[in-house]
């Protein structure tokens, strides 16, 4: 069922189709255009964090399958069957992928919010409307972007050639495990590659669903390829594949540099990282209108549980209005997000991805209360829902930067707020920190706002706004945030090479 029919399910229909899609979980691995067991017949778990329920055993992929998912994608790259087809011929094919993902979007969503606790309104109305986007924007660009004639003497003519790469294996996290894979295979596929995907452990299923449709929508056995499987076997395999060219990874900053290594002890090859954030958003005592500040500060810390990785975690507020500030956030912010049934579409905040997660984030909340935080509210797990992996959205304030709740990436609803007097201390206080991917700045002087942009070190800056955007624009990080370019055009860019082709011409 499409999107536009999904949009008024309720929680009732929502459980129907659960239990349908529980009944046939598709738990292999998906190489050259099938499915297929691992080789060592190996098995791991996913469990629905909301009710701790085991969904399904999954083939666990070793290195012996990377190496078929490899060698297939490698066979499809060198047949030509995708790589070597007309651009537009790609992009019809990128078009019904993305068409197949709408009308398949009841079966996608339900998968997505068994897996990792997403509420299924936040999968419908984000999610899968973002994955198709995704695909239609690198679809359209397949033709858009182009090589170049440069200026040279007379008796030569010079082409530099945009090719794709080959094999590009990708490596996703679990906090939107069908946009995060869309933002990778998406370009690569477009670009001409072929693709192994090793989706994260904790939310395994949706991406299989993924490579059967592409087949469906008339991919090429081999281009798309999906093994699932634990990150320090089968991710490390592929990272360490001598015939991937380039590795594409989002996670954590700690796997990130693992990568780097990997591709320095095999064959060099390009490496782009998408990492992790502890994202200020800086509110001069200037901005325009308190309200939708306070709200965009909420919003950008608790929405998905707080599992984003540009989320605005450190709140940093000028002192004039600091206690309004905090004040407007008790008063607006500690009910907007209520834990609860994420099959339940009035549900807007479900559990984190696992039992672990949520200890990990409890354990980093009371290592702020022991160093001195306000706890505003929250803090704890919600009575009632015991079952599951839940934390309530959180706040502290009088945070200061040195504190681990304010330098750790804590990936959960836990906000932290931090004093400051005046934009050069709010500058040194953003720039703290190991990571640079996102920052939001509220103000009404346009001097300040730029100001503060040039002086930012983030990939990402929203002025008077914060989450904003569209595919045009590049999101990627600065520091130990990676280096890589997702969505625009510069990352469709990024998944080919450049063949400088020189022509000594003849006299005559
Ligand atoms: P993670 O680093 O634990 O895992 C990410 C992926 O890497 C998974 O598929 C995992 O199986 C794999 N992996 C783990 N160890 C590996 C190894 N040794 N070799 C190869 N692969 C390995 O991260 P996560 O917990 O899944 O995701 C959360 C992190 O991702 C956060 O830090 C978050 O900020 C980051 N993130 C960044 C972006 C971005 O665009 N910058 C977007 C989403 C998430």
């Amino acid at each position: 069922m499409n999107l536009e029919k999904i949009s008024s399910h309720g929680l009732q229909e929502w459980s129907k189709v659960a239990d349908q899609a529980k009944s046939r979980i598709e738990t292999r691995l998906f190489i050259d255009g099938d499915f297929t067991d691992a080789a060592g017949g190996g098995r791991f778990d996913t469990i629905n964090p909301a009710n701790g329920e085991t969904l399904a055993a999954m083939s666990a992929g070793m290195p012996e399958d990377i190496d078929r998912a490899v060698a297939a994608a490698k066979s499809a790259f060198k047949a030509g069957a995708w790589s070597r087809i007309a651009p537009r011929d790609r992009m019809e094919t990128l078009y019904r992928f993305a068409d197949l993902i709408d009308e398949k979007a009841e079966e996608l969503a339900v998968l997505e919010t068994l897996d990792m606790g997403k509420p299924i309104g936040d999968v419908v109305a984000e999610d899968i409307p973002a994955v198709i986007d995704t695909i239609r924007f690198m679809a359209e660009g397949i033709d858009k972007i182009e090589g170049s004639v440069t200026n040279t003497d007379h008796d030569a003519m010079h082409l530099v050639i945009r090719e794709p790469l080959g094999v590009v294996g990708c490596i996703s996290p679990w906090n939107y495990p069908l946009l995060m894979a869309v933002w990778k295979i998406a370009p690569a596929l477009a670009a001409g590659n072929t693709v192994v995907l090793k989706p994260a452990e904790q939310s395994p299923m949706s991406c299989l669903r993924l490579a059967e449709l592409f087949v469906q929508a008339g991919g090429p056995a081999g281009v798309l390829n999906v093994v699932n499987g634990l990150g320090e076997t089968a991710g490390k395999a592929l990272a360490l594949h001598d015939d991937v060219a380039k590795i594409s990874f989002t996670g954590s900053t700690e796997v990130g540099k693992l990568i780097l290594q990997y591709a320095g002890q095999s064959n060099m090859k390009r490496v782009a990282l998408e990492c992790g954030g502890k994202s200020p958003q800086i509110f001069m005592s200037d901005l325009p209108d308190l309200e939708n500040a306070v709200d965009a500060a909420y919003n950008g810390v608790f929405a998905n549980m707080g599992e984003v990785c540009s989320a605005g975690s450190r709140l940093l507020v000028e002192r004039p209005i600091y206690n309004e500030f905090i004040e407007r956030f008790m008063a607006d912010g500690q009910h907007a997000y209520q834990p609860g049934d994420p099959l339940d579409p009035a549900t807007n905040m479900g559990p984190l991805v696992d039992r672990g997660s949520q200890q990990r984030v409890l354990g980093m909340i009371e290592q702020g209360k022991q160093e001195g935080a306000t706890l505003h509210f929250g803090g704890d797990a919600p009575r009632g829902l015991e079952q599951g992996a839940y934390v309530n959205p959180t706040l502290f304030g009088n945070v200061n930067n040195a504190m681990s709740i304010a330098r750790n990436e804590i990936f959960g609803p836990v906000a932290s707020v931090i004093p400051f007097d005046g934009p050069a201390e709010a500058i040194a206080i953003a720039n703290d920190t190991i990571y640079g991917l996102a920052a939001g700045i509220w103000t009404k002087d346009i001097n300040k706002a730029m100001r503060l942009v040039k002086n930012i070190e983030a990939g990402v800056v929203w002025v008077n706004s914060y989450e904003d955007g569209d595919m045009t624009q590049p999101f990627g990080g600065y520091k130990q945030s990676g280096q890589a370019r997702d969505k625009c055009l510069e990352s469709l860019k990024s998944y080919t090479q450049g063949k400088s082709a020189w022509f000594r011409l003849s006299s005559d």
